[in-house]
């Protein structure tokens, strides 16, 4: 097999990456923990990590849970990690709102999740949708017309588990006939581990469908867009130049990291395999790679 143009994360590698970046951005899927299940190494990284001074920040596309709920699941993992270091693709739709002056008096529909749903009622956003609307059925009989609140602004889809066609029908009226509607995606994402055991369909499977029926692409908030962080710099005085982008995918984390300035890591514990590294036909390639984080605990102390 031919070596990819990146580095393999040797001890030198590593000793001159950490000494020349102040913050790790980690994804968390395949890096940090995959599903339910902490990844081996990971609490003896971050510790070194912060111990060395280094700030750590966790950037997920997965839209199901909101900030707290995932502050909740680092603690149940036994990490210590707070709202404010966590920047979800769920935030993200809230914030993109906020900061593009969405109107307070339009109304949000979510095809998504209750992380989605939570982010945007603490941004003080009207919304609706989600989880409630996977219990609506249709009966698509010849003179059905279905109703919708006009006063819907935005469309976010996320990743939804109850996605239906009602929420297909919802949020494709919204968009096409509200004027001025946006619809947004969390992130397009083909798969996630739904499940520690298995990958199953991702984000971009529901964004597609709505994509596909109202012959619109989406605004996309979550990795590869750079808008999180924009967001996160408001939040930290760091400078990506500074900053090393830990991931587990090409086309989104290590995309991300490549166009905000950061330098990229490619850790192999997730969804990227070496032959997939090392395909010609893959135009995105990291600085460096390794097998997991664990690697740079063992790589620093030799
Ligand atoms: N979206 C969903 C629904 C997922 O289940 C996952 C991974 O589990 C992701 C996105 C990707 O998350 P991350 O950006 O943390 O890898
Ligand atoms: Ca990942």
């Amino acid at each position: 097999l031919p070596t990819p143009p990146c580095g393999l994360l040797t001890a030198d590698a590593a000793r001159s990456l950490v000494d020349s970046v102040d913050a790790f951005l980690f994804d968390c899927d395949g890096v940090i923990w995959k599903g339910d299940k902490l990844i081996e190494g990971v609490p003896e990284t971050m510790e070194l990590l912060r111990k060395m001074g280094k700030k750590l920040v966790f950037v997920t596309n997965n839209s199901r849970k909101s900030r707290r709920q995932y502050s909740k699941k680092f603690r149940s993992l036994g990490l210590e990690v707070t709202e404010e270091e966590i920047f979800t693709s769920s935030f993200a739709a809230a914030m993109f709102l906020k900061l593009n002056n969405f109107p307070p008096e339009k109304k949000v529909y979510v095809v998504g999740e209750d992380g989605i749903l939570e982010e945007l009622k603490l941004a003080g956003f009207e919304c609706f949708g989600g989880p409630e609307d996977g219990k609506k059925n249709i009966k698509l009989e010849a003179d059905f017309y279905f109703e919708h609140d006009k006063s819907v602004g935005a469309v976010v889809v996320g990743l939804d588990q109850y996605f239906n066609y009602y929420k297909m029908q919802y949020a494709r009226i919204c968009i096409s006939e509200n004027p001025g509607c946006l619809f947004i995606a969390t992130n397009r994402d083909p798969t996630g581990h739904m499940t520690s055991a298995q990958e199953w369909p991702g984000a971009g499977t529901m964004v597609a469908a709505v994509s596909c029926s109202v012959q619109k692409e989406p605004i996309v908030v979550g990795k590869p867009s750079t808008f999180l962080m924009d967001f996160l710099l408001k939040s930290f005085s760091l400078e990506t130049s500074r900053m090393c982008m830990v991931g587990d995918r090409l086309d989104t984390d290590i995309l991300f990291g490549q166009s905000t300035g950061c330098k990229t890591l490619l850790v192999l514990s997730g969804c990227t395999s070496l032959p997939e590294l090392q395909d010609a036909s893959n135009n995105i390639y990291p600085d460096l790679y390794t097998n997991s984080v664990y690697d740079l605990v063992e790589l620093l102390q030799k």
